[in-house]
């Protein structure tokens, strides 16, 4: 190996391998698909914590001799722009370990495992996990991250405890702005939801592309509560096909009408006449209340 390839394999992301002649990089296929993968979590509301559960669970082989994915693996993979092609070229006079940037970034300079757009589309989901859950917390809580907003003032409506119940309310009333002041317990808007979604009627409504994802979708909800090993694979799975099937989740958490009550007002739950409208991505909606 000369000085020069062996410089360029040891600063390569680790998906990357070098052709025989060393000349240029090539794609470790099965690492390009964890990597994808990785992304496509991250996309679908997952945070690193989550993504490292979720691998390991799925007995996905790391990147290094580690048995575990580590969160902060996951954190870096999908900061790293050598995911969609970028080299950063990096001074290490001085005793900078890590090197510092030195010089533009090179675009096209490995080959793109994601492009661009699913790297911001991560960035952008990433942002929004940490406002609103913290660094840690338990990140499949709430399946529906990013899907709900407020019928009434057009705010996300998000995950919450009250009284150690776990809600999701509006984020005005968080703010103590003026909205309705009422929540859904979540136990009972998941529940809601998911059996609409898997009533086999749905299914003679969607176009031939959703119905693949329905179905999968479906299966997953039917299997939730009898397969209790594969519990958490399987709601890190419908969160990823939730996205996939509906667009948004409009919350009227307090019925068809709703004045905004005052900042101090206690909030309410579960009120009679909640209910939710699901927007489904390719064309309908529906109004889905409460079962209970
Ligand atoms: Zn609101």
């Amino acid at each position: 190996m000369t000085k020069e390839s062996s410089k360029k394999i040891s600063a390569a992301p680790s998906w990357l391998g070098l052709t025989q002649n060393r000349s240029s990089f090539v794609f470790l296929q099965d690492r390009a698909e964890t990597v994808r993968k990785i992304f496509q979590l991250a996309i679908g509301g997952m945070g690193s914590y989550a993504i490292a559960n979720y691998l390991d669970e799925q007995k996905v082989p790391t990147f290094t001799r580690s048995l575990n994915w580590d969160n902060t693996t996951i954190d870096s993979m999908l900061r790293n722009r050598a995911t969609y092609g970028e080299y950063q070229p990096k001074s290490f006079a001085a005793g900078h370990k890590k090197g510092i940037p030195s010089g533009p970034p090179i675009a096209g300079y490995y080959p793109a495992v994601i492009d661009k757009a699913t790297f911001d589309a991560a960035q952008a989901a990433r942002q929004q996990n940490l406002a609103h859950r913290g660094r840690k917390g338990n990140d499949l809580a709430n399946i529906f991250g990013g899907l709900c907003s407020c019928a009434y003032c057009g705010g996300e409506v998000i995950f919450h405890r009250i009284s150690n119940v776990q809600v999701l309310v509006c984020e005005q009333v968080l703010n103590d702005s003026a909205c309705s002041r009422s929540a859904w317990t979540y136990k009972d808007f998941e529940t809601t939801v998911l059996a609409f979604l898997a009533h086999p009627a749905l299914l003679d409504k969607m176009g031939e592309e959703q119905r693949t994802s329905l179905l999968g979708l479906a299966e997953e909800i039917n299997s939730l509560s009898s397969d209790g090993d594969r519990r958490y694979t399987r709601r890190v799975n419908i969160t990823v096909l939730l996205k996939q099937i509906v667009d948004s989740l409009i919350v009227h958490s307090a019925g068809n009408f709703s004045l905004p009550r005052h900042s101090s007002a206690q909030i309410r739950k579960d009120m009679d006449g909640r209910f939710v409208e699901i927007q489904l991505r390719d064309g309908p909606y529906y109004r889905c209340i409460s079962i209970n």
